[in-house]
């Protein structure tokens, strides 16, 4: 990071995601096209279904659609929550799925930068307004008409569908929103890295992080674990906040230098003013403040984990005294995704992971919901039962 700098500032790097920004209005009527094809899923019909086979209808590629043969599709905790109905009334049925990885089947015909047999990726997002200004800075996880997210969202480009994601065989995506996965890179684990590694990612990258930096990570689940492998390999000293012992020696398997036990106060004491940023990955409702008092001057915690209550007060005073910032992050853009698997690929970094058949889906949500993963599970979509004739979706 650069000492002495009161606010991270914004990536160096020019992020433009569209060339043209003359798209079609979201109003505008979807060119003709063929009929759909009928992939197989898994997903939900109901807040209480669980995961059941499912049959979902893929739009025939228009001009800029690449369709996508899915090989592996990662679990994000956001699917349970999603998929649960834990965050607000939700579209049924759901196929849940943004980290997402396969080969390129066919192309449209507008389509030069993708050919079949390229290996692909796709995250959280499928489109975007493409317009404003977070998009046109290649913020598209900012857009501020609203991001289309790659499940359980009104896509008002392909005639207001709910979009279906990537527990399926197979899925159609705009060009734009397509990432190129490097060779190198083993197509299960680094599924993941499109919401995981994104995540971690981007806001270690805002920040600056660099060589010799030191890195906090609260934390040590699926975004934790990815938080450790980025910083380290962007040559930070990473530091592990856990509140469990347990985890001491898988957080020095993944390569943290130091783990400190967040509930002992002595232990917190004696990091005060060690640490440059902080990735705080925790999602249920914590004290903040201890972790403020282990920042730096001009350090800045950021806070990815999204509790579904407020949290305890942060003291204005633990920010004023060394000038720290308290922020939020949200995944990445897509030209910012695209750079975080080519450093992934170029650095060896990938998810850990353990791959489940479809029939395993249920038991796995309910061993993430336990904790009981390392660190991510991968859906191996070859499990998936045939398609039926007719879509439920
Ligand atoms: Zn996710
Ligand atoms: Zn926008």
């Amino acid at each position: 990071m650069t000492p002495g700098r009161p606010v991270p500032p914004p990536l160096g790097k020019p992020l433009v995601v569209s060339e043209e920004t003359a798209d079609p209005a979201p109003s505008a009527p979807a060119a003709a096209q063929g009929p759909p094809t009928l992939a197989a899923a898994y997903g939900a019909t109901s807040a209480v279904s669980g995961l059941v086979p499912l049959t979902v209808a893929r739009r025939a590629p228009k001009e800029d659609d690449v369709e996508i043969e899915i090989d592996f599709c990662g679990l994000c905790h956001s699917d349970v929550h999603a998929t649960r109905g834990e965050w607000g009334a939700q579209s049924y049925p759901l196929v849940p799925g943004h980290e997402i990885v396969g080969r390129v089947r066919s192309v449209g015909s507008a389509v030069d930068d993708f050919a079949p047999g390229d290996l692909v990726g796709v995250g959280c997002l499928v489109d975007s307004c493409r317009e404003c200004d977070s998009c046109l800075e290649g913020l598209e996880q900012y857009c501020e008409r609203g991001n289309v997210g790659t499940y359980g969202v009104k896509d008002a480009r392909n005639g207001d569908s709910i979009t279906q994601g990537g527990y399926s065989t197979s899925v159609v995506v705009d060009r734009r929103f397509v990432l190129r996965v490097p060779d190198g890179l083993d197509p299960a684990a680094a599924a993941p890295l499109l919401c995981a590694g994104i995540t971690t990612y981007s806001p270690l990258r805002y920040f600056d992080v660099e060589e010799g930096d030191v890195v906090g990570v609260v934390g040590l689940g699926g975004l934790g674990h990815m938080a450790v492998k980025i910083a380290k390999a962007m040559g930070a000293h990473v530091v592990v906040f856990t509140t469990s012992e347990a985890k001491f020696e898988a957080a020095i398997e993944l390569g943290a230098d130091d783990v400190i036990l967040s509930k002992d106060p002595e232990a917190m004491e004696g990091a005060n003013r060690s640490i440059d940023v902080i990735i705080d990955t925790v999602a249920a409702p914590h004290d903040l403040n201890p972790y403020f008092r282990t920042l730096r001057l001009n350090g800045a915690l950021f806070q990815l984990g999204l509790p579904p209550t407020d949290m305890p007060p942060v003291s204005p005073g633990a920010l004023i005294r060394r000038r720290l910032s308290y922020a939020g992050s949200l995944i990445g853009g897509i030209a910012e995704t695209q750079e975080m698997l080519d450093f992934c690929a170029e650095h060896g970094v990938v998810s850990d992971v353990e791959v489940v058949t479809a029939r395993q889906l249920n038991e796995a949500y309910d061993r993430m919901v336990a904790g009981d993963v390392k660190y991510r599970f991968v859906l191996d979509t070859k499990t998936l039962q045939p398609a039926s004739e007719k879509a439920d979706v």
